[in-house]
């Protein structure tokens, strides 16, 4: 369901959603209300999650439909549009290719950005394989619109960030690609400080990260 072909019907993307909601906040993504996702629908207008609610609780009808400058098209009375709205404006604004984001607040990621470290992009093959790099973004005040200035320059070269004491912010061609990226960029931020904690953390040989990257280009490219 979370992989949806372009064409899906607003009530299809709708489920998706919510669907995507439950895993992520089971999966201890999103804790309490936190984090947000939205869709890019074909005819161009965006379906996100609305403020204050849990994701692990959503219902179809809680759903808001903003275009791409945020004015609000749909909404039930009570549900008002995410404060981190232009955040997921920013990434449709800058990638036509993307139709599908996802804003979490990952424990172990995002831990990394308040502890000042790097984030582990070549403990684990699979990272180099499938991610590549995740800059971290200089500080923003979350629910303010510097959470769309900051993610900017990143954007175009990369689909997945760490928002510096803050969360994670994936997207991809549909909600799968971005959860999938999400699930990855937590469960290598898990495995690294685990290892910290054991006291060594070993790196992926130089020779075998040249291949991976040569693999994943290829991939890219294909
Ligand atoms: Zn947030």
């Amino acid at each position: 369901m979370l992989n949806f072909p372009f064409s899906a019907g607003e009530s299809d993307l709708r489920l998706a959603i919510v669907e995507c909601g439950r895993i992520a906040y089971e999966r201890h993504l999103m804790t309490s209300n936190d984090g947000n996702i939205s869709i890019r629908m074909d005819d161009g207008l965006i379906l996100i999650t609305p403020s204050g609610l849990s994701k692990g609780r959503l219902s179809t009808d809680d759903l808001i439909v903003v275009d791409i400058e945020g004015n609000l098209i749909s909404a039930r009375a009570d549900r008002k549009p995410s404060s981190e709205t232009p955040m997921h404006l920013e990434v449709y604004k800058s990638r036509e290719d993307v139709h599908a984001v996802v804003h979490a607040h990952p424990l172990f990621a995002t831990t990394l950005t308040v502890a000042g470290l790097e984030f582990p992009i070549d403990v684990l093959p699979e990272v180099l394989l499938t991610l590549g790099e995740v800059p971290i973004t200089d500080y923003a005040t979350p629910a303010s619109h510097e959470d769309a200035v900051v993610i900017r320059p990143f954007l175009k070269e990369y689909n997945a960030l760490l928002l510096r004491q803050h969360g994670s912010l994936t997207y991809g061609k549909n909600l799968d690609e971005a959860l999938i990226h999400l699930e990855r960029i937590e469960h290598v931020s898990e495995v690294y400080w685990r290892a910290k904690m054991l006291g060594t953390v070993k790196r992926v040989p130089l020779e075998a990260q040249e291949k991976l990257i040569a693999m994943r280009d290829q991939f890219l490219k294909g």
